[in-house]
């Protein structure tokens, strides 16, 4: 095929680090796949992030490249100031990049606030990228046209979100708190979706068919489900190096868990953000034990009593455990970045302890994992209710209490609500085969979507024929 003169071109803006990064440049990789000129628009020391497998696509023939634009802080790859960091210093290059390469189409994550402006004014069909799916797109719509809040007498009375195909209900103190009061959710970002072209969705119909019906055809958004988009890692070197570099050696880890026997171990993480207390921590710790589980644990950074970070070899708890727990050989602990998506799909790992960040939700659903729901922040307790209420593949550990990722939460969760969401999960019974059964023919499902035939895979096709219409009708 002649890419130049046929294929549409794309361009893709992730933000910068974290949970939102990782699957754009996944759909960037599956939109080459379908024939797209893909191209990612970052920052260098972004680009180091995901270069390898950028290369390794290129390698296979793929239409796909990366442009720098310009350095942001020497601390973006950590996305320390997380969603709220200041991209904007990438306006004037990203500016001038467009005007001298115009694509059929640019798909900008929300958080780049500043960026709508700029590219309607070139006339360049744009599409947001939450990062989340279509349930908690719905809830979120429901609750801030209808709920009001002050006639709640608590933060803890159940509401019912209204209007929706299930019955959901949540609390007060589960809402992020931009949801509790419209006049918080920033102009910006607002504006940014409301005048986009549309949205591409990492999900996949069959995973939330009502919700995907609800998104287009009560909000009217113009959805396009293109994921799984994880699952277009095939090689053990995609698998390993998304992301960031793992802090163990990764066969280390997969020759732990050929140890094990299949369906034995728990995989814990919290995501690429959330910051957990040291009192958190050990409570985590001493719960694990006291559940008797084999278990992976991946502990990112912890917060002291002042609300900063402690390098993990400095937290003693933790230091004690982790020898203890691998001298009884129960446990392995990673102190940064694991590699998710392989640990993930191994035989021995029967239960996934998550945050329920859309991401690791999605990734949890591809492998047939069940999961035990401990949602912080963001819209993790509204994903919650989707893994738990509506697909019923979870059982939740109690949390109850939204907050931000990087402050010490109001709650904890004691070391007995772990122990006893780890039995539950992992030992045998009848409602936890049925869990198990429910997430199988899911994961079942995500693969067939993202195959030649599948849902997905037409998503993908129709996204770029409607660009080429546009090409054409511009033209004319
Ligand atoms: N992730 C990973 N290794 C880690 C932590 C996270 O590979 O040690 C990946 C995970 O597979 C997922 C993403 O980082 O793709 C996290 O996204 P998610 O939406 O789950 O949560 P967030 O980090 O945005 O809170």
């Amino acid at each position: 095929m002649d890419h130049e003169t046929d294929s549409v071109r794309i361009f893709f803006f992730p933000f910068v680090g974290g949970g939102h990064q990782i699957p754009m440049i996944d759909t960037a990789r599956v939109f080459a796949k379908h024939g797209a000129i893909s191209t990612i628009l970052t920052t260098p020391s972004n680009a180091l992030q995901f270069k390898n497998s950028i290369t390794r696509d290129q390698k296979s023939n793929l239409p796909i490249t990366i442009h720098t634009l310009t350095e942001i802080t020497d601390t973006d790859t950590d996305m320390s100031a997380g969603p709220m960091i200041d991209t904007s210093v990438l306006l004037e290059p990203l500016k001038q990049f467009l005007l001298q390469h115009k694509p059929d189409c640019i798909v900008v994550d929300m958080f780049h606030r500043w960026a709508g402006d700029i590219i309607d004014d070139l006339k360049i069909p744009r599409i947001v990228f939450t990062g989340n799916g279509c349930f908690p797109r719905c809830v979120i719509e429901n609750t801030r046209k209808h709920v009001v809040f002050d006639n709640l007498s608590s933060d803890y009375e159940p509401f019912l979100v209204p209007g929706l195909p299930d019955r959901i209900e949540m609390t007060k103190s589960q809402v992020p708190i931009f949801m509790r009061n419209t006049s918080q959710i920033p102009d910006r970002i607002k504006q940014l979706d409301e005048k986009s072209f549309g949205t591409v969705i990492n999900s996949f119909y069959d995973f939330e068919p009502a919700y995907a019906d609800y998104t287009r055809n009560v909000l009217g958004i113009k959805a396009w489900l293109v994921g799984p988009v994880s699952l277009c890692n095939r090689s053990v070197e995609d698998k390993k190096e998304r992301g960031k570099q793992p802090t163990m050696d990764e066969q280390s880890c997969l020759n732990w868990l050929n140890s094990k026997k299949p369906n034995s171990v728990l995989y814990v993480s919290f995501g690429s953000l959330a910051r957990l207390h040291t009192k958190q921590i050990k409570e985590i710790a001493y719960g694990l034990e006291a559940s008797d589980q084999s278990f992976i644990w991946v502990v990112g950074k912890i917060l002291n009593s002042t609300d900063k970070e402690e390098t993990c070899g400095e937290n003693w708890v933790l230091d004690e455990f982790e020898k203890r727990m691998k001298e009884l050989d129960k446990g392995l602990i990673f102190r940064g970045w694991a590699p998710q998506l392989l640990i993930l799909e191994h035989d021995a790992v029967g239960g996934f302890m998550t945050h329920c960040g859309w991401n690791s939700t999605l990734e949890g659903v591809c492998v047939g994992v069940p999961m035990i729901t401990w949602p912080l922040s963001a819209e993790q307790f509204i994903n919650e209710k989707l893994v738990t209420d509506v697909l019923k593949i979870g059982v939740q550990v109690g949390s109850k209490e939204w907050g931000t990722w990087d402050r010490e939460r109001k709650e904890l969760v004691g070391r007995e609500k772990v122990e006893f969401a780890v039995k539950k999960l992992m030992r045998k019974s009848e409602e936890t085969e049925e869990m198990r059964r429910r997430v199988k023919q899911i994961a079942e499902n995500a693969k067939s979507a993202v195959e030649e035939g599948g849902t997905s895979y037409a998503d993908i096709d129709a996204f770029i024929q409607e660009l080429k219409a546009c090409r054409f009708t511009s033209q004319v």
